[in-house]
C-alpha cells in the first residue's frame, strides 16, 4: 500500500518513506491511499489478543514494508509493563449505563501522547534502514506541554538519533515543565523560549524550511525530522485504541457483537478523533465521532456551518493542551473527503492567506453523518470534574472533563442513548491545580508539590512518575530568545 500527499496525489511513496519524511515537501500530509478494512469475524479474533498484538494486527494492515515480526518486537518493547501501569495498557472504565471512558494515560509521562510516542521511535528508526537513509536524525519538537515530554521519553537514549524540545516559557504547567526538565538520557536537550506556543511552533517551522541549515547540518551527517501529529506514525497507533476498547467492551459483556457505539474526544489537532474515523472507515461499528473543544471552539463553529475560521480570540484555559486554533489534521479529513490534491490545496491556501475558509453544503451533509460536536468553557469542565468525583467517585483531568461534559450535553440534546465510550487523555494529576480548585481544595504550593495534595484530598494514588516528580531538580536552564532557536539547534548537534 502507498501513501500519497494530501495536496498532491501524483507523489506516492512507502509507508517507511513516508514515518521518515513527516511532511511532504510541498506541505501536505500523507495518507494511506486506500484503507484496510476487517471483516466481523477478524475483528471478533482481535477480542482474544492482548494489547500489544491487537497493536500489530491493525498496524501490520498498514506497514505492507515491515514484517509482522518487527512490529511485535515493537509492540512489547512499547507498550511493555515497565512502560505501562496497566495490564490492559489502555483499560476501559464503566462510569454509569451506557457511559465508558477509555484511559489513554497510562503511560510513562500520564498524557495519551504516550501511546503513539512509545512506539514512533521505533517505526522510525526502521523506517530510515528500510530507505537506506545514512544520517543521524535529530526531532525537533515544539511543545504546548504533553508531546515534548512523551517525545522526550520515547526518543531517549534511541541510537541514532537526537531530540530537542522547545517549551513556551510562561505556557505549560509547572507539572509538564518539571517532567522535561529534568529528563534523563545521553541524547536530549531541552530549551524554554521566550515566547508562547505560537512562536515556538513557528520558529521550529522556519528551522524546518531552511534550506541552508539543511545543507549545512546534512554535511556533519544529521537530518530533522518531526514527531508533531502530522507524521502518519503518530496516528497509526492510535487507531489502535479504538479497535481495543471496543473488544474489551465485547468480552465485558457490555455490549454484543456488531453493535453500533459512539466515541467522544476532547479535540485540538484533530489527530486523536482522526484515528477513530479510520477505524470506522476499516469496519468499527461506530455509530457517532463526537469532536469536544473548549472555549477556543473553532471546530465546533466549523461542524455547525461548514465555515473554518482562525481570525478570533484565543483564549487560554485550564485544559492546555485544546489550546489550538489550527487542527493540523483536518486537512486529512478533508482530502479524504473530496478526493482531490487540489481542492485541499486551495482549501488550505485560503487558510494560510485569509485566515478562513469554507466547505460546500453536500460535504457538510457528509461531516454531519458521522460528526457531533459541541464545546464546554472552563467554569463547566470544573462543575464536571467535581461532580463526577463526587457522585461516582472517579476522578478526571480537565480535557476528559470537557468531553466528558460535551457526551453529556449531546446524549441529553438528542435523546441518542447508543453506549458512548469517551477518551480520557491525561491523568489528573497533570493538572493539579485546576483539579483542586475544581474540588474546591485550596492550592497555594507549587503544582509538582500538589500531587501529594491531590492524591490525600481523594484517596486516589498518583501515577509513579508523577509522584515521583516532586523533588526532582531541573537538568535543562537554558531560555533561548525568539531569534536564538537556529543558534540552539547548532550547538545542539556540534
Ligand atoms: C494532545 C492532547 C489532546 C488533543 O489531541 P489532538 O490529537 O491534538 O486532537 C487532548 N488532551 C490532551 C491531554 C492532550 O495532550
Amino acid at each position: 500500500m502507498k501513501y500519497y500527499s494530501t495536496r498532491d496525489r501524483s507523489v506516492k511513496i512507502t509507508a517507511a518513506e513516508a514515518i521518515a519524511m513527516g511532511l511532504s515537501r510541498e506541505g501536505g500530509l500523507f495518507v494511506p491511499e486506500t484503507v484496510p478494512t476487517l471483516t466481523s469475524e477478524e475483528i471478533a479474533a482481535l477480542c482474544a489478543l492482548d494489547y500489544r498484538e491487537r497493536a500489530v494486527r491493525i498496524m501490520k494492515l498498514f506497514l505492507e514494508d515491515y514484517s509482522e515480526e518487527e512490529l511485535r518486537d515493537f509492540a512489547n518493547a512499547a507498550y511493555s509493563r515497565e512502560k505501562f501501569d496497566s495490564d490492559a495498557v489502555a483499560p476501559v472504565v464503566k462510569l454509569g449505563e451506557g457511559e465508558y471512558i477509555l484511559e489513554l494515560w497510562h503511560g510513562p509521562t500520564c498524557a495519551f501522547k504516550d501511546m503513539a510516542l512509545q512506539m514512533l521511535p521505533h517505526l522510525l528508526t526502521a523506517a530510515l534502514k528500510k530507505t537506506g537513509e545514512d544520517k543521524r536524525v535529530c526531532i525537533l519538537v515544539a511543545t504546548s506541554g504533553d508531546t515534548g515530554k512523551a517525545a522526550l521519553e520515547g526518543f531517549r537514549d534511541v541510537e541514532c538519533a537526537k531530540i530537542l524540545v522547545f517549551y513556551p516559557r510562561d505556557g505549560v504547567s509547572e507539572v509538564q515543565k518539571l517532567q522535561m526538565t529534568s529528563q534523563e538520557g545521553g541524547n536530549v536537550f531541552v530549551s524554554a523560549i521566550e515566547g508562547n506556543f505560537d512562536d515556538a511552533q513557528t520558529g521550529v517551522k522556519e528551522i524546518f524550511s531552511s534550506e541552508e541549515l539543511r545543507k549545512e547540518l546534512e554535511k556533519k551527517g544529521w537530518f530533522l525530522s518531526s514527531a508533531n501529529s502530522i507524521n502518519w506514525g503518530r496516528l497509526l497507533p492510535q487507531i489502535v485504541y479504538y479497535f481495543s476498547a471496543y473488544c474489551d467492551l465485547i468480552n465485558a459483556g457490555e455490549i454484543e457483537p456488531g453493535e453500533k457505539i459512539n466515541f467522544s474526544v476532547p479535540t485540538g489537532n484533530f489527530g486523536d478523533i482522526l484515528a477513530g474515523y479510520y477505524a470506522k472507515k476499516m469496519g468499527l461499528p461506530v455509530a457517532r465521532l463526537i469532536c469536544a473543544s473548549n472555549k477556543n471552539d473553532v471546530l465546533t463553529d466549523f461542524f455547525r456551518t461548514g465555515e473554518y475560521n482562525r481570525l478570533r480570540p484565543f483564549y487560554e484555559t485550564i485544559s492546555p493542551s485544546m489550546d489550538i486554533l489550527i487542527s493540523s489534521n483536518l486537512e486529512r479529513l478533508l482530502s479524504d473527503l473530496y478526493g482531490s490534491g487540489e481542492k485541499v490545496s486551495e482549501l488550505m491556501g485560503s487558510l494560510r492567506s485569509d485566515g478562513r475558509y469554507e466547505i460546500d453544503a453536500e460535504t457538510l451533509e457528509r461531516i454531519g453523518s458521522v460528526f457531533s460536536a459541541g464545546s464546554l468553557d472552563d467554569e463547566s469542565a470544573k462543575a464536571v470534574i467535581r461532580d463526577t468525583f463526587r457522585e461516582k467517585g472517579y476522578l478526571m483531568d480537565t480535557h476528559t472533563a470537557v468531553a466528558f461534559g460535551v457526551t453529556k450535553e449531546y446524549r441529553e440534546k438528542t435523546g441518542d442513548e447508543t453506549k458512548t465510550v469517551t477518551l480520557s487523555t491525561a491523568s489528573p494529576f497533570k493538572f493539579t491545580p485546576a483539579v483542586l480548585k475544581a474540588l474546591g481544595e485550596p492550592c497555594e504550593k507549587p503544582g509538582p508539590e500538589l500531587i501529594g495534595v491531590l492524591s490525600e484530598v481523594t484517596g486516589v494514588p498518583a501515577p509513579r512518575p508523577l509522584a515521583d516528580l516532586a523533588g526532582r531538580k531541573a537538568r535543562f536552564t537554558f531560555c533561548a530568545k525568539k531569534t536564538e532557536l537556529t543558534e540552539t539547534v547548532r550547538n545542539f548537534l556540534s
